[in-house]
């Protein structure tokens, strides 16, 4: 274990010239305290998240004695949002920190999103709500016990300060950890205002710091391409077979490794509903979910085309061609080890695609329709699950063909199995809307309660079987919007 005082940071992009970013320094809000963290967020820099409760968290990110070695930073970049581009965006309301390097020798970004006014914030104030610091916060931490790559949320902060959204709310910091922050957006923003000299630099920093193994061949950049490429494909596999909405999936909020990124009006689905659009703000339906992994190849090729001064067009256009075989390989993966199946051949795509087509009919909860499918045996009818639908001669038809494939099995083991990929708790948004409505009275303990359950997912945990359950009325109308 490290101390906050003898952390190694490394600050790597704070070696890029001045064009790549604006030093500035944390604004502090008003009785800035802090409200929880994630231990295992602050293993990844060798910290024990105990340490931030004794330590003066405002002195430590913006006062006199601050935090020894880094070097706060907003960086500039840009992107498509909603498909329109928009010229400059960048750090509008984070700070990196700087970047800090662990025993494993890992080198993770240390990001401060709320810290105040940057010369990115356009017409922003440069601050984060309570409200939405703590979906970030539960929904990163979520998606890594998940297993689902992800940016990561060591601590939350909150304040006294009012910060006005549709109403008057409370500002609040949290410090993000992450591999990167270089999103497709840098690159487009160097290739659209025609800074192609540092376009090249950008590239070859990201080659030299994520993508080292390349270095040595002879097209290196077609290599960190198709490796971006992959790596986008296997987060949308999960995406998809977790039924996880991102909302605004804006080349800005697409990490070029892979992680999930920028968490506004995110939702896990409840109900299956393919055309489910999570962001309140998206007339369009644009970023719905079964949309997401078309966008995230028209996002791929928003970067290829940023890329075009760098690599050649064959070399793009093979990267691209490799994202649907890619997404297909990994979604059937993961979709095998969800129905439980030994392999997955052609007639378990139709049934694969009979079975979403009966949740989606009717109307089941996507989460629990998974998990209780674990407990279909040999002869006997899985009664939680089948009193959920409506259709029933279809279920049972269906049931009857799912049952022939799976014998010979052994089915316990088989459950066993299951119950490691599906998950019985999700963090849904009827969950976060109740621990967010505690934490603005003060009361911070549900969203630590919901921090632990879904550090194991896929536990039974007795005593939070509610939690578990599929929203209430209320619970299924929440509108979230880019507001945050
Ligand atoms: P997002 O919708 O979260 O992807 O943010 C889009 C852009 O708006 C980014 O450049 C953000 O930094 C910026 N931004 C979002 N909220 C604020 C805010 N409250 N103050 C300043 N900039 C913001
Ligand atoms: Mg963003
Ligand atoms: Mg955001």
């Amino acid at each position: 274990m490290k101390t906050l005082e003898t952390l190694e940071f490394i600050n790597r992009y704070s070696r890029l010239p001045q064009e790549f970013y604006s030093r500035q320094a944390v604004a502090p809000l008003a009785g800035l305290r802090w409200l929880t963290g994630s231990p295992a967020a602050a293993a990844l820099l060798d910290l024990d998240v105990e340490q931030f409760k004794r330590r003066d968290i405002a002195d430590l990110i913006g006062g006199s004695s601050s935090w020894v070695g880094t070097n706060p930073l907003a960086m500039v970049y840009s992107g498509h949002q909603f498909g329109g581009y928009t010229p400059r965006l960048g750090d509008g309301r984070g700070l990196l920190l700087g970047e800090v390097q662990n025993t494993k020798g890992e080198v993770w970004d240390v990001h401060l999103k709320g810290a105040g006014p940057t010369p990115y914030s356009r017409m922003g104030d440069g601050r984060a709500v309570l409200r939405s610091s703590i979906r970030e916060y539960l929904c990163s931490e979520s998606l890594a016990a998940l297993g689902v790559p992800t940016t990561r949320a060591l601590g939350l902060l909150g304040s006294d300060e009012p910060v006005y959204r549709e109403t008057e709310e409370r500002g609040a910091m949290l410090i993000r950890i992450a591999k990167t922050h270089v999103r497709f957006g840098h690159f487009e923003y160097f290739y659209y205002s025609q800074q192609h000299e540092l376009l090249k630099q950008l590239a070859e920093f990201c080659l030299e710091t994520y993508f080292s193994h390349f270095t040595s061949l002879s097209l290196p950049y077609e290599a960190m391409f198709a490796e971006i490429v992959e790596r986008t494909a296997k987060m949308i596999a999960y995406w998809q077979a977790y039924g996880f909405c991102h909302g605004v999936m804006n080349t800005d909020n697409f990490s070029i490794l892979g992680d999930t990124f920028d968490f506004g009006p995110f939702a896990f689905l409840d109900d299956y509903d393919p055309r489910f659009v999570c962001n309140h703000s998206d007339s369009q339906g644009r970023y719905a979910f079964y949309r997401q992994p078309s966008i995230a190849y028209w996002n791929l090729q928003c970067l290829a085309q940023a890329l075009t001064p760098i690599i050649e067009m064959e070399g793009l256009r093979k990267g691209l061609e490799s994202f649907e075989p890619i997404l297909v390989r990994e979604f059937s993966e993961l979709m095998r080890r969800r129905l439980g199946l030994p392999e997955f051949t052609e007639s378990d795509h139709e049934m694969l695609k009979a079975w979403l087509q009966l949740l989606a009919t009717n109307k089941m909860d996507y989460t629990l329709a998974f998990r209780w499918l674990g407990e279909v045996r040999p002869g006997r009818r899985p009664e939680k699950l089948r009193s959920e639908f409506m259709q029933l001669p279809e279920f049972d038809t269906w049931l009857e063909q799912y049952q022939h494939r799976l014998k010979g099995q052994d089915w316990d083991q088989r459950q066993q199995l299951m119950n490691a990929v599906n998950p019985h708790y999700v963090i849904r948004n009827y969950l976060l809307q109740e621990a967010i409505e505690k934490a603005e009275l003060g009361d911070i303990s549900e969203v630590e309660r919901l921090f632990l359950i879904m550090q194991k997912p896929f536990d039974e945990q007795p005593e939070f079987l509610k939690y578990a359950k599929r929203p209430p009325q209320w619970g299924k109308s929440l509108e979230i919007s880019c507001s945050s």
